[in-house]
């Protein structure tokens, strides 16, 4: 099963001139899915990333995320969809950095339906997960780079998703601890969870077995193909 199915997928933002930031995108990633998407500065990467997120729906052309075609989708189901299946991490880890790690990643968990305590103890779970245990009533601010990029990641698993989605998560770290942050979503990608990474750093893109090139809106190269 594919978990993200992307078909003649355009996306057009308006402007005179408009801009054709994706021009017929097509791919697929498999359930427990492994990629790295590279390509230069502009060429469409984000703008991918938000379209296979569901943050953003495409001009023409079809995305399916876990099954579901999301064009089909209202603005209440993509949110339930995106709450239930999807998780986000950033270059900036858009933490409170006055609140706790087990406050931060608590909220991840806000649009899912759950209760007061099982928000709190799904957080527990996910710190664990990110191997923060020791840092759960530490303020975000406090803590380091690395440690705040893994909070932001607990905060992702939120919900259980089978599709994180990280634009380039190593991007404000230095090469070590970056190196440490992918090696943890390699360890969820092997939990079973599907990974899709932005990256500009060529030795992070040589860890994934799997490399999509973006160039002027289009995938240049699949080295799964
Ligand atoms: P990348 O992530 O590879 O740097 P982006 O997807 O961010 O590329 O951008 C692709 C093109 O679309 C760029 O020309 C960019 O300026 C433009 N773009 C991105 N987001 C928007 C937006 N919200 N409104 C208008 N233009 C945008």
């Amino acid at each position: 099963m594919a978990v993200l199915s992307i078909r003649e997928v355009t996306k057009t933002y308006p402007g005179s001139p408009p801009i054709e930031a994706l021009r017929g995108v097509d791919l697929e990633v498999d359930d427990g899915g492994l990629v790295a998407v590279v390509g230069p500065s502009g060429s469409g990467k984000s703008t991918l990333l938000h379209l296979m997120g569901t943050l953003d729906q495409p001009s023409t052309g079809s995305v399916h995320v876990a099954g579901f075609d999301t064009g089909q989708l209202s603005d209440r189901q993509l949110s339930g969809l995106r709450a239930n299946s999807v998780g986000f991490v950033f270059q900036q880890f858009h933490l409170l950095a006055g609140a706790t790690t087990l406050e931060n990643v608590a909220e991840g968990a806000l649009y899912t339906g759950l209760t007061e305590k099982e928000r709190q103890q799904g957080a527990a779970a996910a710190i664990e997960r990110v191997g923060l245990e020791q840092r759960v009533h530490h303020r975000a601010g406090l803590l380091s780079g690395g440690e705040q990029q893994r909070v932001a990641i607990a905060r992702a698993l939120m919900g259980d998703p089978v599709l994180l989605l990280a634009d380039e998560p190593t991007g404000n770290l230095d090469t070590r601890t970056g190196a440490a942050v992918i090696d943890l979503l390699m360890d969820l990608n092997a939990q079973g969870v599907a990974v899709v990474v932005i990256t500009h750093e060529h030795e992070v893109a040589d860890r994934f077995p799997r490399t999509i090139s973006i160039r002027d809106g289009l995938v240049e190269s699949d080295s799964n193909k």
